[in-house]
Parts: C-alpha cells; sequence; structure tokens
C-alpha cells in the first residue's frame, strides 16, 4: 500500500471506533494497573474459541478460567449488590454447609430433592437427615450441590421452571427463621470476603405485619453480626411481592401497603446516635412472560400513599426478549428510581435516551439472564449498549445461589473478558453500585470514602500481584 494511500485510509478508519463504555480517568498507579490487566484479559479471552459462543463459568469446569484475572475479580471492590433476594444470595458452598447440618432430605417419590426443616409438617416418610445420608454413603456433597444447579442438560421444561422447582424443593426453610437466620448472615459475610460492602436485598414480604417484622429484625440482626466484623458494610431492603397467578393484584399490593407499615418501625439503629432507614423500596418479581403487566399495579404504585412513603421504587422490568413485553415503559412512567434487568430496553430506542436523560440505573445482571436463557453469548448482552448510550448499569447477582458458585465475582469476570473492559471502566461500575443506590447523601458520601481507601489498596496490591 503506498504510503500517502495507507495514511488518509487510516485517518477515515479512525473515525468509527468502538466505544469504550465510560471509562473514570485513571491515576498514574492505575494505569499501570490498567496496562497490565489488558494483557490478562487478552490471555483470558484467548481462552475461549471465537466462534462458541461465551456462556458461563462452569460449576466443575476450571480449564477456561484465567487464575490471575479471577483473583482480580474475586478482590475487586465491587461497591455494592443492588439486585440480590432474600433467600439466594448465599452462594451454594456456604449454603451446602448449613443444610448438611440442619436439614433433612427426600431421596425417592415425587418429593425426591426436596429439603425438609426437622420441624417440618409435610415431612415425607423417607426423609432422612442429610448429615446422616452423607455418613451413609447414599449422598455426597457433590451429589447435593449437584441437585441444586440450574444446568443445560436438565431443564427440559425450560429454566424459569428449573428455578421455581429449586424454590419449591426449598421452599420449607424459608419458614425457618433459626435457619434463615444463618443462611442470611453468611450470605452477608460472604458479600463482604468478595469486596461487596451494600447488599440491597429484595425482601419478598406478606401481607401479615408482624411476620415482615420479625423476618426483617432477623435480616437485621444478622446483618449487625456481620457489620460488626466488616464495619462500613450496609444491608437495605426493598419490600417485593409478587406479580404471578398465586397472588390477586390486590393482594400483592397489600403485601407492599404492609411493608410500607414495616418501614416506619424497623431501623437500622446499629448505630443508636444516627438511625437510618432500612427499608428503602418497593418492587413486584416474578417470571414476566408468565405473569401479570406491570401496569395492573400502576394505579397503586402511583397513588399518593406510596408517594408520601418516603420508599422508593425498583421495578423489575423488561426481563423478557419479547416486543409485547413494554413494562419498561410502565417502569419509566411511573418514574422508577432504577430498575431490574431492562432487558429488553433495545427494542425501544427513544426510551433509551429517556432512562439516559434520566440517569435511571438498570440492575445488570449477567450469569442470571445467561442461566435463565436471555443470552446465549454474553458479548452479545445488550447492557453493553445501554452503557455505551450513557445509561448508568450496575452488576448484580439476582437468584446467585441457583446461577453460578461465586455470584457477582463471576457476573464481573464475564462482563470483564466479553466486553473488553478496562480499569476505568471497571471502576465505574463500582462507584456506580454506590452512586445509584438508595442510600441517602450522607451515607454515600461515607460508603464512597470506605470504598475508594478499599480500592487505593486493591490498586497497589494487584500491581505487585499482575507483575510478579
Ligand atoms: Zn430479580
Amino acid at each position: 500500500m503506498d504510503k500517502k494511500f495507507a495514511e488518509k485510509y487510516e485517518r477515515i478508519k479512525k473515525r468509527y471506533k468502538p466505544v469504550i463504555p465510560y471509562s473514570e480517568k485513571l491515576n498514574e498507579e492505575e494505569e499501570k494497573l490498567n496496562e497490565l490487566l489488558k494483557k490478562i484479559i487478552k490471555e483470558a479471552d484467548s481462552l475461549y474459541s471465537v466462534n462458541d459462543p461465551y456462556g458461563i463459568i462452569e460449576w466443575k469446569d476450571d480449564e477456561d478460567i484465567h487464575p490471575k484475572l479471577y483473583d482480580f475479580c474475586y478482590r475487586l471492590p465491587k461497591g455494592g449488590d443492588l439486585h440480590a433476594h432474600d433467600n439466594t444470595m448465599i452462594p451454594l458452598d456456604k449454603f451446602t454447609d448449613i443444610i448438611i447440618e440442619y436439614a433433612m432430605i427426600s431421596l425417592s417419590g415425587n418429593t425426591k430433592g426436596n429439603l425438609y426443616t426437622v420441624f417440618s409438617a409435610d415431612l415425607p416418610a423417607d426423609a432422612i437427615k442429610i448429615s446422616e445420608a452423607i455418613e451413609k454413603g447414599i449422598l455426597s456433597r457433590e451429589k447435593l450441590m449437584d441437585m441444586l444447579v440450574i444446568s443445560d442438560d436438565k431443564e427440559e421444561n425450560g429454566y424459569w421452571h428449573r428455578l421455581e422447582q429449586l424454590f419449591s424443593a426449598t421452599g420449607d426453610f424459608y419458614n425457618d427463621i433459626y435457619i434463615m437466620e444463618k443462611i442470611w448472615e453468611e450470605g452477608f459475610r460472604s458479600c463482604c470476603e468478595k469486596g461487596i460492602i451494600l447488599v440491597e436485598v429484595r425482601d419478598w414480604g406478606s401481607e401479615d405485619d408482624l411476620m415482615n417484622i420479625i423476618r426483617d429484625n432477623t435480616i437485621r440482626e444478622a446483618y449487625y453480626r456481620v457489620r460488626r466484623e466488616y464495619p462500613d458494610f450496609l444491608v437495605r431492603l426493598i419490600g417485593c411481592s409478587g406479580k404471578d397467578s398465586e397472588n390477586s393484584v390486590e393482594s400483592s399490593c397489600e403485601t407492599l401497603r404492609s411493608m410500607i407499615r414495616v418501614s416506619r418501625i424497623v431501623k437500622d439503629e446499629f448505630d443508636p446516635e444516627d438511625p437510618q432507614d432500612f427499608i428503602i423500596g418497593l418492587d413486584l418479581g416474578n417470571e414476566e412472560d408468565n405473569s401479570r403487566p406491570l401496569s395492573l399495579y400502576a394505579q397503586f404504585l402511583m397513588s399518593e400513599e406510596v408517594r408520601n412513603s418516603s420508599l422508593k421504587l425498583y421495578l423489575h422490568c423488561g426481563e423478557s426478549l419479547r416486543r409485547e413485553n413494554d413494562s419498561v415503559v410502565d417502569a419509566y412512567i411511573m418514574d422508577s428510581y432504577r430498575v431490574g434487568h431492562a432487558m429488553n430496553l433495545y427494542r425501544f430506542p427513544d426510551l433509551m435516551k429517556e432512562y439516559a436523560k434520566r440517569k435511571t440505573a438498570i440492575e445488570v445482571c449477567l450469569m442470571s439472564n445467561y442461566r435463565l436463557g436471555y443470552v446465549r453469548d454474553l458479548r452479545m448482552h445488550p447492557a453493553l449498549q445501554y452503557m455505551i448510550s450513557g445509561i448508568p448499569i450496575s452488576l448484580c447477582s439476582d437468584d446467585g445461589l441457583f446461577m453460578t458458585r461465586a455470584p457477582m465475582v463471576d457476573d464481573f469476570y464475564s462482563a470483564i473478558v466479553c466486553w473488553d473492559l478496562n480499569l476505568g471502566d471497571i471502576k465505574a461500575l463500582c462507584r456506580n453500585s454506590i452512586i445509584y443506590s438508595g442510600l441517602s447523601d450522607k451515607e454515600i458520601s461515607r460508603l464512597m470514602d470506605a470504598w475508594q481507601r478499599q480500592w487505593n489498596s486493591f490498586v497497589s496490591k494487584q500491581i505487585k500481584a499482575l507483575e510478579s
């Protein structure tokens, strides 16, 4: 190619670069880490064939994982997990430890695989203590974990069907506040170990104020215990009800009404001198393609009763690939402060601009979206487009227990490899999860200071680790 032609050609070509999402400015030390990171991302990416869809970090298969990048993701100060569900934020290995100690299991008939507490009213005749079954060699820890995972080869009836099955298999537990307290405590502790400083938990409520108060007080106790070990750690709850046919519209609204009342009673009083709101918002969940449309709840969610309650909306919406699902529009009209998923927002280009203008943050749950079949190659996940369009996003775990072995670690690993993120993007994602949290301005500023301290120490340590 002659030199003049080549120069002109390159000049034209340079106008059309792939956009790096929304990098934060980096200081000298961060730039150094960024250079080292680029190298390991390239190595990690080369472990995948370009023609294979980039899927998920599989449970038993480590060979595709770059150990240094994985360690980077584990230690990364992630900020907040803004979309975790109360009973499923604990990772599977910790959950398994608890059920081996406390649960019984049925190993035959149509209750096969279901877990029970010793006090269960529905205990089947063949139920046996899990620890005893393992001792007798009828069951192994591995097999037990395998039973609790959604995987491609087991889901003839669809992923959501399998998820519902897992919820019902573990359902008996959710009524046992003693075991749940352990599950919540270990779930919170595991967040802290993975560099998560804030969790905003979808708290599945009922119409009964007393039940809600008992559950939320117990979650709070578990949180206080972990906060004594990790003083910067914060937990907030988002009161949640369902849109599926099990609840009438009225009863779901009643549940949210109860959560409003309870929010006035149960506060975060870890620092008695400076009590804070513990319940910060409202939401409605369930599989959207098989549930009532969000618009049926609009009148209640936009009522004075909700508006005057000081609780913001954090609505699940657009967890669907279908064109007729327009809940991303409903959430916009209802002025949802943040939204969960918004997978199909890409079908509404005008609305995307409004989300960007209003800075409505999207809680993006990569492992969950993959596991539930919404996206088969995470390199094609629409959230990358949302980032490029100026919509704030943060990475979240959703129902981490059933999705992947290290919720949030695997989500970050996949995002970094699939979207080819640089350190500035990663920093922005972590900061977003504090900036767009439901905390008060004062709490955000305190938490951001704590995060910055963690980040500075992380940057120096990672430079050493990656140079070695
Ligand atoms: Zn969710």
